[in-house]
């Protein structure tokens, strides 16, 4: 879609800021570097490159609203908002991932190489490294701190849980952060008690919900017992807890994430009408993450990037046709990308910007002590290949672990302007790339874009939701907006 700058030749030009350009259906998108973008017809579009677009000419107005025009002041509104844009460079790393356990009571098809069985427990992280860990963490300059426990299943390793936040709690004392935690597990082994104390220390309780009851059961098998009925009964009773506490059941409830297999490719409909029966009004619909699998597992359960894409835009359709009919349901890939193409903010999401957030905005904590970029170099790591360990606790400071140079050959390999392919692209502003997935299926940190399926899979994604904006229907256009709605969610930071 996107043509080479270079090959762009007009006498317009020197009148106008650095832009992208490529083409939605028959129209012709442009993008600058603070993500303002106007969509013009071809010959509007001309007009613009040799200088001849009318000044009366209502895009001609929305170009210069957007500082496509060169200008002082322009451009001063452009670093403006490119500033804002990228506010998430100053502030170090505040997503800490804490793998409590390797240990875990499920069994799911796309799980990974480093699930080891409940009996075995010198998989857990003892209380001693949990509370050294807790140290590095708030040696974070980030004044946001959140600490999310993963494994296994962090409910195994419940003691453990349980410490990390009480000390964290206690330190924040003096540190005055704002402290957040989010517990992600498959909710089979909760209880009262534990729920009680997540509720007393407002943890963002995450699950999995990979569809219906069939979808769901054929993903994530229990020994004993449906995994789906636990999922949902615990979900419900984790939402009316949280109701309890006299707080918004639109703001907070579980949040549910569902990953894709091949088996549910078949389900795209379905999975949406699962997710609006249970409640939920927002559905993650999340490619299977390609780190260490078996090839014989992948080769069973795996799709191609066009499988998933044809999956996902009938589920999108689909949303935007109950939307129309006034049932609220969203999804969260898309509404991470229109926010940042609609509004003027970044949602910071760590595995979608420039640079990505690989040891300068989340950092993961291994049972062992073992330190990493992220979960998905650690996932590696249990595969054998320690490529992304950026220390050992307790051996490394904060400093030693975010000036290691693997947290700079990250940045510098996520860094779009630095990747041939991404640096014209026209979806450059609002696009981000993996260094541990390159690795992983591409042999290296620097990805080759026209055969990376990450690639592809957003470049679609984004040629979808500017192509439905492009439809110029005003209800489509205030559904995808309404996506971008950010709102508070304070109490999950309180521990007072
Ligand atoms: S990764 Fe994103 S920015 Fe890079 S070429 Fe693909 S769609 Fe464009
Ligand atoms: S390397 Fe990949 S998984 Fe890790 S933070 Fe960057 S984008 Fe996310």
């Amino acid at each position: 879609m996107a043509v080479s700058f270079g090959t762009l030749k007009g006498a317009g030009l020197e009148r106008l800021s650095p832009f992208r350009y490529g083409r939605i259906r028959d129209q012709v998108l442009v993008t600058n570097e603070a993500g303002g973008f106007v969509l013009l017809s071809q010959e509007e579009f001309a007009a613009l490159v040799e200088g001849t677009l009318a000044e009366d000419n209502p895009r001609y107005q929305e170009l210069q609203s957007k500082h496509f025009f060169r200008s002082d002041a322009a451009t001063a509104s452009l670093a403006r908002d490119y500033a804002r844009k990228n506010a998430f460079l100053f502030s170090g790393p505040y997503l800490h991932i804490v793998i409590v356990t390797l240990r875990c009571n499920e069994v799911c098809v796309y799980c990974h190489a480093s699930r080891r069985d409940v009996s075995e427990d010198s998989f857990d992280m003892k209380p001693e490294l949990a509370r050294q860990v807790v140290d590095t963490i708030f040696e974070s300059p980030s004044p946001v701190i959140n600490i999310e426990f993963q494994g296994g299943e962090p409910l195994v390793n419940w003691e453990t849980v349980r410490f990390l936040i009480d000390y964290s709690v206690e330190k924040n004392r003096t540190a005055r952060k704002k402290l957040e935690f989010s517990l992600v597990t498959n909710l089979s082994l909760m209880d009262d008690e534990k729920l009680a104390f997540l509720m007393a220390n407002n943890v963002q309780i995450c699950t999995s919900i990979d569809g219906p009851k069939e979808v769901h059961d054929h993903n994530r098998k229990l020994l004993r017992g449906s995994s789906y009925d636990q999922a949902v009964q615990w979900l419900r009773r984790a939402d009316q807890a949280y109701r309890e506490k006299g707080l918004d059941p639109d703001l907070y409830h579980v949040e549910a994430l569902l990953t894709v297999t091949r088996k549910t490719l078949e389900h795209p409909r379905e999975v949406v009408d699962e997710y609006i029966r249970l409640g939920r009004k927002a559905i993650f619909l999340r490619p299977l993450n390609p780190f260490g699998f078996a090839l014989k597992t992948f080769q069973s359960i795996g799709y191609t990037s066009q499988d998933f894409l044809r999956f996902y835009f009938e589920a999108m359709d689909y949303m935007i046709d109950l939307n129309r009919r006034g049932v609220e349901i969203l999804e969260r890939t898309a509404a991470i990308l229109l926010t940042k193409m609609l509004t003027p903010v970044d949602p910071n999401y760590l595995d979608l910007r420039s640079p990505c957030g690989a040891g300068i905005g989340q950092v993961a904590y291994n049972y062992d002590g073992t330190v990493f970029t992220c979960d998905e170099g650690r996932m590696l790591y249990q595969q054998g290949d320690d490529m992304f360990q950026i220390g050992t606790i307790p051996e490394s400071r904060f400093q030693d672990l975010i000036g290691d140079p693997t947290v700079k050959a990250l940045a510098v390999a996520s860094c779009l302007d630095n990747i041939p392919g991404c640096v014209d692209c026209v979806f450059k502003p609002y696009c981000g790339v993996c260094p541990v997935y390159n690795y992983a299926q591409q042999g290296g940190i620097f990805g080759q874009m026209p055969t990376n399926d990450r690639c592809h899979i957003y470049h679609s994604i984004l040629e979808y939701l500017f192509g439905r904006i492009a439809e110029g229907d005003k209800q489509v256009l205030d559904i995808l907006t309404k996506w971008t709605i950010v709102r508070d969610r304070s109490v999950f930071f309180s521990h007072d």
